[in-house]
């Protein structure tokens, strides 16, 4: 029997979710199966405001960053009328299955939506923060790797001519993977992390016996320290205030903010989001709904969506070695 389907695109936009949308496209017209695309989240829901997919839409598409259904919050979403108005709006336009890409939020805003109506809900973890538990990674996580680890390389070039520390902030408040695994493919020397985070004074002490070490064997040299966002206190002026005034060396704070988020998607992120979206429209119509697909070690899996937020994932134990033996950090 025909189904019908939509895709949402919602919070933090992340490279390669247009690929997911290319992806779900392809195999549900392949399947015959009538597809649309709600605009901007879940306020499109809301609103009823959605396009017509098919192929020829998503034509030259894997290779884009953003997403073509544009993404935003909606905070009144979380709110029970707004849970029955999106699902009088699906009842209505006859959908029979929502694929929802975006970050844990938006899978707390699809649970909050299965409250009310009982169609078919698959998400698919579109993030670069790569914070959501069930699967290895999440889609935009890589090309934001590579995004930092290229502005690192240009900071490099006049952190070494002018032999300067430079502080540079790269996003995500609540997980550390985009700034470990940036701070070690860059070649950095100290990274601060959420998870490892222990208090100012620590830090402030480590970095500065360290950078002293390094001075008495190699001179002076640049230092790069990578912080992620939001865990020091103060903010990252305040650091580079902090380490200016014990070090006499000026430092430069960097932040990468939203370029983070931006870009063509590298080919670990179109493969992944290929992999879970096409997996993920062959599940239409099938007793599974409420789920997440990701990939772990190699395989799709389904899980429920409230297992994505309810763990914390901790980091790579094999980055955080590498870390230790290779970068300054003496966390413990
Ligand atoms: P991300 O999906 O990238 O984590 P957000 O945390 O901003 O991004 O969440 C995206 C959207 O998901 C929110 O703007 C809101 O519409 C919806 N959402 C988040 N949490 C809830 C919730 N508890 N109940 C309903 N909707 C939610």
């Amino acid at each position: 029997m025909t189904k019908k389907i939509a895709i949402l695109t919602s919070g933090g936009d992340a490279p390669g979710m247009n690929a997911c949308i290319r992806a779900i496209v392809l195999v549900c017209e392949r399947s015959g199966f009538d597809v649309f695309g709600y605009k901007r989240g879940y306020n499109g829901l809301l609103k009823q405001e959605y396009t017509k997919l098919c192929a020829a839409k998503v034509h030259n598409l894997a290779q884009r960053g953003g997403t073509i259904l544009h993404s935003a919050r909606c905070l009144e979403f979380k709110e029970d009328v707004s849970g029955q108005q999106a699902a009088d709006n699906l009842q209505a336009l006859g959908i029979d299955t929502l694929f929802v890409i975006g970050g844990d939020g938006s899978f707390r805003g699809a649970q909050h939506l299965g409250r009310f109506w009982d169609g078919q809900i698959i998400g698919l973890p579109g993030t670069i923060d790569n914070d959501i538990a069930g699967t290895d990674a999440t889609i935009g996580y890589f090309t934001a790797i590579e995004t930092a680890v290229e502005s690192v390389d240009k900071v490099r070039d006049t952190a070494d001519a002018f032999e300067r520390i430079f502080l540079v902030e790269v996003m995500g408040r609540h997980a550390g993977f985009l700034g470990l695994n940036g701070a070690l493919a860059s070649a950095a020397d100290y990274v601060i992390l959420p998870e490892l985070f222990e208090n100012e004074d620590s830090t402030l002490g480590d970095i500065l016996d360290q950078l002293g070490e390094r001075r008495e064997q190699r001179g002076d040299v640049s230092y790069i320290i990578i912080l992620a966002e939001n865990v020091w206190p103060a903010g990252i002026a305040d650091l580079a205030e902090k380490i200016e005034a014990r070090t006499k060396t000026e430092v430069r704070p960097v932040i990468l903010g939203h370029v983070q988020r931006g870009g063509s998607p590298v080919s670990q992120d179109r493969l992944l989001a290929l992999k879970l979206g096409a997996y993920a429209a062959t599940l239409v119509g099938k007793p599974v709904t409420g789920v997440m697909i990701g990939e772990q070690n190699g395989q799709a899996v389904a899980v429920p969506l409230s297992s994505t937020w309810a763990t914390n994932k901790p980091l790579d134990t094999l980055s955080v070695e590498t870390m230790r033996l290779l970068m300054n950090n003496r966390y413990a």
